[in-house]
């Protein structure tokens, strides 16, 4: 040691820290080299700026950038600048205290709740004092730019002091020597460090080389103007943080000055790999406060639905509010994830509006994560329901329409939005529930998922116009205009008296399965419907809900068979129960089954399959 050398202790704060950070739990140790990193790029940066306002600086000849030498034999990692680097003052205010606001609110905070705090270490960095987590001792050589300042080194193992001493003939900036801990020994490797830079440092804007050669390759796109970029460098760059091979489908690259200060790029991609079955995918898209990797992969910057985004976003606002006041998270980055959102349904509407072939294609595969949003995302449900696309009795097979053009086309005395769900657009059509839509000409929606009808019980409405499924049984339709009426070649009803007696008798006879039956206004072909009651639940709905049952669900019994009086079969009905009450009886289950697959639900087979068979027998024996 040098006469020179003097150790001091610690501040009281900076001791504090670092005993955290030494004994922290903490797994993502990798992060003390986006840190160490990160100080240096900071350096750089500010030698960039003072080099434009001094008239001398030191070693004006070195290249900008940022070197890394692994020792795999001594078990040392150094780093290297050629940044504006520290006087002996800077060293010991610098590294000795706490100078800087951010690490003592992060202290103080903790303070409060110990253990819980300690993994924000990964996401918001404690800077420089990271490097003890991997580190038994730290020497940090640096040269002041300023001409008149001299070397020196700072030492310290993290014990409580550190020694400074006068270090001559060094270069401009900064030399950071680890002598790494046991267990850190797996950090004096080539690929390890490459991988970490290239995970979390990729986009700094100095060279970044390990052994040579540079590892930071790939461009911080986000940061260049638009119109400076060509098609393929974004396709590239998607490919690189996307972990993509083929080409994004969509790409939203804009910033913003107000409130906050973002810039974002986004892609959507081709594939959807989740309906692929390859699990629930993880969010894409990483969090950077000026080119450096904050998170990776955030689960906060953009609502879950939107998980299969690929992309960055960075925000200046991080560093000042965030990133160094480590606790105040969440409302910014709340923030953020309301602007993102917004941008980005604006965004799927503008696609939708100017290129319809490239929307539908992207429907078709994210699609469903539109309707998950539209599920559990109150603050943006109606933008997204915007977005959503249809079958309806209006389009084409195959073709799709929106809600606002359902809505544009609604009729004059029409209040309400219809929609019903079937497998597929022929058993709908075919079904009993749009027969009078067909009649009254009024267009009906034919929601072909499962998940549709949560959608679109959750949506509630739409442009203030309720959306109401063709299966409620308190459905009410225009009346019929003059020119839909038929009545000259309808059949005649059933007497009101008869009718009255036969819903009674199908009541007790069906008393177990339906809660009611009633005569409907809304048959033309079909001798009988099921209806729900009120609430939201639609037989879809109930569908799914049965597919997920656990052991002890209960079948929903409160449902209303509604019967066409004007059909042959009920009327017949009514003499036979007469005659043969027992078969009668049959009849009156089998049109309940009958229904129930109609609605899709699961009838017992068996029993259906037998009791059919005893009713085709006596058809065929009749013709005898
Ligand atoms: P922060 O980066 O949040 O300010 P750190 O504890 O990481 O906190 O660093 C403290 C200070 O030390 C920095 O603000 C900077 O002035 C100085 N410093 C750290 N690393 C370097 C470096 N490589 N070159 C020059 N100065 C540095």
């Amino acid at each position: 040691m040098s006469d020179k050398s003097v150790t001091k202790e610690f501040q009281t704060e900076v001791k504090k820290m670092l005993d955290i950070v030494i004994n922290s739990l903490y797994t993502e140790k990798d992060i003390f080299l986006r840190e160490l990193i990160s100080n240096s790029a900071d350096a750089l940066e500010r030698f960039r700026h003072q080099s434009l306002l001094e008239e001398k600086v030191f070693d004006d000849h070195l290249p900008l950038e940022i070197n890394i030498e692994i020792n795999d034999q001594d078990h040392t990692l150094t780093i290297i600048d050629t940044g504006a680097g520290m006087s002996k003052e800077e060293l010991e205010s610098n590294l000795g205290t706490i100078a800087h606001s951010g690490s003592k609110t992060f202290l103080s905070k903790l303070a409060d709740n110990a253990r819980a705090e300690v993994n924000l270490i990964g996401q918001f960095g404690v800077g420089f004092y990271s490097a003890f987590m991997v580190a038994k001792q730290v020497r940090v050589q640096s040269r002041s730019y300023l001409p008149d300042e001299e070397g020196h080194e700072w030492v310290s193992d993290a014990g409580g002091t550190y020694t400074i001493s006068p270090c001559s003939g060094i270069h401009r900036g900064t030399k950071l020597i680890i002598e790494l801990k046991d267990d850190a020994h797996h950090y004096a490797d080539e690929t390890t460090i490459k991988k970490i830079i290239k995970r979390y440092s990729s986009f700094v804007s100095f060279p970044i080389k390990v052994a040579g050669e540079k590892v930071n390759t790939v461009q911080a796109l986000w940061t260049r103007n638009k119109s400076e970029i060509k098609d393929d460098e974004y396709n590239e760059f998607y490919k690189f943080i996307g972990n993509a091979i083929d080409d994004p489908t969509f790409k939203l690259h804009f910033s913003t000055d107000a409130p906050l200060a973002i810039k974002a790029l986004l892609f959507t991609p081709q594939e959807n790999f989740e309906q692929l079955g390859f699990g629930r995918t993880e969010p894409g898209v990483n969090l950077y406060c000026q080119k450096v990797l904050i998170e990776q992969h955030s689960k906060n910057i953009l609502p879950d639905w939107l998980r299969f985004v690929k992309g960055v976003v960075d925000s200046e606002d991080l560093p000042l509010n965030i990133s160094r006041q480590a606790l105040q998270d969440n409302a910014l980055l709340m923030k953020i994830n309301r602007v993102l959102t917004k941008k980005y349904l604006k965004h799927l509407e503008e696609e939708a509006q100017h290129n319809p072939e490239g929307y539908e294609k992207f429907w078709q595969n994210f699609g469903i994560y539109l309707k998950e949003g539209v599920t559990s995302d109150f603050s943006h449900r109606e933008a997204i329901a915007k977005l959503l696309r249809f079958e309806s009795s209006a389009s084409e097979a195959g073709k799709l329409i929106s809600l606002p053009e359902y809505v544009g086309r609604m009729k004059e005395d029409q209040q309400e939005i219809y929609y019903i769900n079937a497998p597929n657009r022929e058993s709908a059509e075919s079904g009993p529930y749009v027969e009078a839509f067909k009649k009254r000409e009024l267009e009906i929606i034919y929601t072909l998922e499962p998940i549709d009808d949560f959608a679109f019980s959750h949506l509630g409405e739409f442009d203030g116009k309720k959306l109401v499924s063709a299966d409620r049984a308190d459905l009410e339709l225009p009346e019929l205009k003059e020119e839909q009426k038929e009545d000259a070649d309808k059949p005649e009803a059933l007497a009101a008296d008869r009718t009255e007696a036969l819903t009674k008798w199908m009541q007790e006879t069906l008393t177990t399965k339906i809660k009611e039956v009633h005569i409907s206004k809304r048959l033309e072909d079909s001798p009988a419907i099921i209806v729900n009651p009120g609430g939201y639940m639609t037989s879809s709905m109930e569908r799914v809900m049965r597919a997920a049952q656990h052991e002890g669900f209960q079948e929903f019994s409160d449902k209303i068979l509604e019967i066409n009086t004007r059909h042959d079969l009920i009327k017949n009905l009514d003499t036979l129960r007469n005659k043969d009450e027992a078969f009668a009886r049959e009849v009156v289950e089998q049109i309940y089954d009958n229904a129930m697959i109609q609605a899709g639900l699961l009838v017992e087979p068996r029993r259906m399959v037998d009791r059919s068979y005893r009713i085709l027998s006596r058809a065929v024996k009749s013709e005898e």
